[in-house]
């Protein structure tokens, strides 16, 4: 009998979902009948869209301590003021995101199983003293030697956590993400009194942690100025027009740190500005329109396109108004300084007309 034979449609098959698993090993001519025209759930697309549905912009009434390791009074300025234009992160990048939970509740175990004494996981503090309105939070507390000692917890690419071994390592980072975490774990360090802090810096690749330990009174002169800062950011907030009036009219200097701000379309530096010179080619905002309007139906292609890719290799058919070839070839791939060849497949989808 062949495959085509026992094929059954799905909603002919026994319901077996309300069956309990059997401990008994079941022989192949036991089994139900192939059920090929199983609708099969879109898991990723669902997954991308509930991620999408819960991103959301929330007020912000205090200069957050993960921000004030901005290098420009603009972006934090616009982080108070603008919050509502913020621009999101992708769905697919909110997976990457809260993959940083993660790693901060294993390290968190890890340390514990250690025999290290952890407390307080999430800490909030607040400076105000000077009205400097600084909230923020730290990922955890070790306990030594009558010490508390603040710990934040981050999870890099391996080529990002392997530069750091220093707090002058992240401020020379190129990521303008790393070049703020120092601000962060400082300005709790302050708040608390606590003299010594550490990053454990996990590389997503290997999973393996570096310690990276930080004395406050090393960068003091920098907290003082980030104190500093908020202030004058509260000031501004009251005033916007103090902003022209600091240096550079409070615009960053650094074009490739514009490029990455959230705030780039609400703040629009100037025109001369090498990081966001104004392009009028009609030519170029009609592709630019173009390209937006289609990038849900881009990622929906490529989504469908990962998963038929591997199905129709070295296959030719037509499936209904589809015709599906593809040629065979080769290309070199070194292995232990020996040159082998890898083959390739590509592959043509038609519509027929
Ligand atoms: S776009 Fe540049 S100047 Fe404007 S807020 Fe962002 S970093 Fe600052």
């Amino acid at each position: 009998m062949s495959d085509e034979e026992v094929t059954v449609k799905a909603e002919e098959v026994e319901d077996l979902s309300k069956q309990k698993p059997t401990r008994r090993i079941i022989r192949p001519s036991e089994l139900p009948p192939r059920t090929v025209t199983l609708k099969r759930p879109d898991i990723i697309g669902r997954l991308v869209e509930s991620k999408a549905k819960k991103q959301e912009r929330y007020p912000v009434y205090s200069n957050w301590a993960s921000m004030m390791g901005s290098p420009c009074i603009r972006e934090l300025f616009h982080h108070r003021v603008n919050w509502k234009f913020r621009e999101m992160p992708d769905p697919e990048k909110q997976f990457l995101f809260e993959g940083g939970a993660w790693i901060e509740d294993k390290a968190y175990r890890d340390l514990q199983d250690a025999g290290f004494r952890i407390e307080a996981q999430g800490a909030r503090f607040e400076i105000k003293d000077r009205k400097e309105n600084i909230t923020g939070k730290i990922d955890m507390r070790l306990i030594w030697e009558r010490l508390t000692i603040p710990v934040e917890v981050k999870g890099l690419q391996m080529w990002d956590a392997e530069k750091l071994n220093s707090v002058h390592d992240f401020w020379e980072s190129s990521k303008p993400w790393i070049k703020k975490y120092p601000c962060q774990l400082l300005l709790y360090m302050f708040a608390h009194g606590s003299e010594w802090g550490f990053f454990y810096v996990v590389n997503k690749l290997t999973m393996f942690p570096n310690v990276i330990w930080v004395n406050l009174y090393d960068h003091l002169d920098y907290v003082t100025e980030r104190l500093e800062t908020a202030i004058l950011v509260n000031k501004c907030i009251k005033n916007p027009k103090l902003l022209d009036k600091q240096p550079n009219k409070g615009f960053n200097t650094d074009p490739d740190y514009c490029k990455n701000c959230d705030y780039f379309a609400v703040c629009g530096p100037p025109e001369a500005y090498e990081g966001a010179a104004i392009e009028n080619d009609p030519e170029i905002l009609k592709l630019l329109d173009t390209r937006g309007a289609n990038e849900k139906a881009h990622r929906a292609f490529e989504q469908a396109d990962r998963i038929l890719k591997p199905k129709i290799r070295e296959r030719e058919f037509r499936c209904g108004d589809w015709i599906v070839t593809g040629k065979k070839g080769s290309r070199p791939k070194m292995v232990a300084h020996e040159t082998e060849r890898n083959v390739t497949w590509t592959a043509r989808i038609k519509r027929i007309e």
